[in-house]
């Protein structure tokens, strides 16, 4: 019994063994499964999207949307020289703009920094006109100076005449007029001097004011300056995401960087991962791509002709 009992045991204990030594053989071997039941790969049909749902507070409309995509589907299709994406509005794929505090955070970055375009632009504009009244100031200044020499000259010599003059007991009247006249034109030059004595004084005055005015906008700018950049540090979030189902961006600064999101997304849904070459589409990171003129690179070129399972996926010529 014992030893029946020890049999039957034995046998017992021998089932889920082999059950598990069976599952263990399964999960070691997934690449000839997926190549028995493999799709085909998105160079041989295209992937199809639909333009899901799109929140207004991006100021985005379905056609600007569309014009995103077809500029990102471009970018991969022109890129590779497959057809790669085709719009379907029953596809399972759907494209959404979700609006959250990113991108609040986005528009409230893009409101400061044209206020802080629009306080340097005022301050700009009040430097150029001191420097223009500065030049002005000056070089009436140095007229100035000349004219107060030139009268102090004329004077110096009269007063030497009319002491010459004097010590010798009168002058003729000949002579006597021709000083009233020069006592004359002496006294209406002084009074011209001191006109223009006090108007610079004004526009000195004019100008210092001016320099506040200046300091005052400078000070202001600054603190602009201070508070946007404790305000709107640099910080990594995610811009967009790929679920399986639904390509989702979540911020974007313009249409062009819109663009890329999507292009990094499509990449996704190719079932291409990151790349380690900065200025790749597929790269985790937005910040070392071209957005004025994007570019798949190399690299990105080779993913995708990795996930198609094509020979010498180095290469762009086929
Ligand atoms: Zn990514």
């Amino acid at each position: 019994m014992n030893t029946s009992r020890a049999k039957a045991l034995g046998a017992i204990i021998g089932i889920p063994v082999l059950v598990i030594a069976f599952t263990v053989a399964w999960a070691k071997n997934p690449p000839d499964l997926a190549h028995l039941f493999s799709a085909p790969t998105v160079c041989e049909k295209p992937l199809t999207y639909a333009i899901g749902s799109i929140d207004g507070r991006f100021g985005v409309g379905v056609v600007t949307l569309q014009e995103a995509v077809t500029a990102a589907e471009k970018l991969w299709e022109n890129g590779t020289g497959f057809d790669l994406l085709s719009r379907d509005d029953n596809a399972s794929l759907k494209i959404n703009l979700v609006f959250d505090e990113r991108q609040i955070k986005t528009i409230e970055e893009a409101r400061f920094k044209a206020k802080l375009d629009q306080e340097h632009t005022l301050y700009q504009g009040l430097v150029a006109q001191y420097d223009t009244l500065v030049a002005v100031q000056e070089k009436r200044l140095d007229e100035y100076n000349a004219s107060g020499a030139l009268y102090d000259k004329r004077l110096t010599n009269y007063n030497t005449q009319v002491t010459h003059w004097n010590s010798a007991g009168g002058a003729p009247e000949k002579v006597y007029n021709e000083f009233a006249k020069e006592r004359s034109d002496l006294e209406r030059l002084q009074q011209e001097l001191e006109n223009e004595r006090q108007e610079l004084n004004q526009q000195n005055a004019n100008i210092n004011a001016l320099t506040d005015k200046i300091n005052m906008y400078a000070s202001t700018f600054n603190k602009s300056v201070d508070s946007y950049n404790t305000t709107f540090t640099e910080e990594q979030f995610e811009q967009g995401q790929y679920t399986g189902t639904m390509i989702n961006v979540f911020q974007f600064d313009d249409l062009s960087d819109l663009e890329i999101v999507l292009a990094h997304e499509f990449g996704h849904a190719f079932g291409i991962d990151h790349l380690s070459n900065p200025t790749a589409i597929m790269y985790y990171l937005m910040e070392k791509q071209d957005t004025e003129r994007p570019e798949l690179t190399a690299e990105d070129v080779a993913a995708l002709r990795g996930v198609c399972r094509m020979e010498n996926s180095t290469s762009r010529n086929d």
